[in-house]
């Protein structure tokens, strides 16, 4: 049963077929949204925790909506690369014509290699870059207009504890983080008049494809070590977690600037 008034909204979930995206999407359609994941097959480099260019994201938003389905919700998946200023538009398009507008957008796809700065590609520093930052920027760039005409809105941006603080061997990550801070807050001042909230959610450590195959080999230490060394109370952050916090800043209009750390007290 839906706790909250999101009954009927509509969500959009960037990154949404894997992952803390996948956890937000889910928990949206038990909220009774109707939830858009946006994914994709391809990326330009291979530069990202999966270390090619097909990345089958768009083949599981899809498996993410039929689970969705199976248990009464509302989805659809689409094939949207976040970097694509064409394609992000024509997603956001196709979504306020099936269902009338978009109430949530949740720019939430990210990518990660690690690194220390004298070793990283400059293709690397772009691929992170247009992943982690202009994929927030076009993805908020698409449904503002259409979000201050309705007089009401709310942005929520995956950024991470490595907005707040360094991290040494993912110097470019940490960079994209940063600015996804500094978007989060200069939009949110920008929108403040509009009934449009714009806040982060900074994840600690969950062990998805990003720790998995690109940080646990990095630190060259098992997973359980890192949690003991990042997080004071030692234990892993889950995507559920996430989607909380997501569900409290769509239900909040009064919280808006904000960057909300779900990390088991790694950064204070
Ligand atoms: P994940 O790899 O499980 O999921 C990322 C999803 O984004 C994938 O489905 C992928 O296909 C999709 N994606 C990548 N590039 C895309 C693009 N250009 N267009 C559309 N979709 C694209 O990773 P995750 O851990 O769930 O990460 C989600 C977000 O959380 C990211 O922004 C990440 O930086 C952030 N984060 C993760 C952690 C962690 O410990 N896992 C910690 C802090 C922040």
């Amino acid at each position: 049963m839906p706790t909250h008034d999101l009954e009927g909204e509509v969500a959009v979930v960037t990154g949404g077929g894997r992952g803390i995206g996948s956890g937000i999407a889910h928990r949206f359609a038990e909220e009774g949204m109707h939830v858009a994941i946006l994914d994709t097959d391809h990326l330009d480099y291979e530069y990202n925790q999966y270390g090619s260019t097909e990345i089958g994201g768009y083949d599981e938003a899809r498996g993410v909506v039929s689970e969705i389905e199976e248990m009464g919700g509302d989805a659809m998946a689409i094939d949207c690369d976040v970097t694509e200023a064409d394609q992000v538009h024509d997603a956001v398009e196709t979504i306020t014509e099936e269902w009338g507008g978009i109430d949530v957008m949740v720019n939430n796809a990210g990518i990660i290699t690690a690194g220390y700065v004298e070793e990283l590609d400059e293709e690397e520093w772009d691929a992170l870059f247009d992943v982690n930052v202009k994929g927030v920027f076009l993805g908020s760039q698409a449904v503002i207009p259409h979000m201050k005409e309705r007089g009401d809105g709310r942005i929520i941006n995956t950024a991470s504890i490595a907005g707040k603080m360094p991290f040494p061997g993912l110097a470019h990550y940490v960079a994209s983080k940063y600015a996804v801070m500094g978007l989060t807050k200069t939009m949110a001042m920008e929108l403040a008049d509009d009934g449009v909230t714009v806040n982060a959610i900074c994840p600690g450590i969950l062990n998805t494809a990003m720790w998995e195959n690109v940080l646990t080999p990095f630190f060259d230490q098992p997973f359980e070590e890192s949690l003991e060394a990042n997080i004071p109370q030692g234990t892993e952050q889950t995507p559920e977690e996430m989607a909380d916090l997501a569900v409290y800043f769509a239900t909040n209009p009064s919280v808006t600037g904000q960057a909300v750390n779900v990390d088991g007290g790694a950064q204070m």
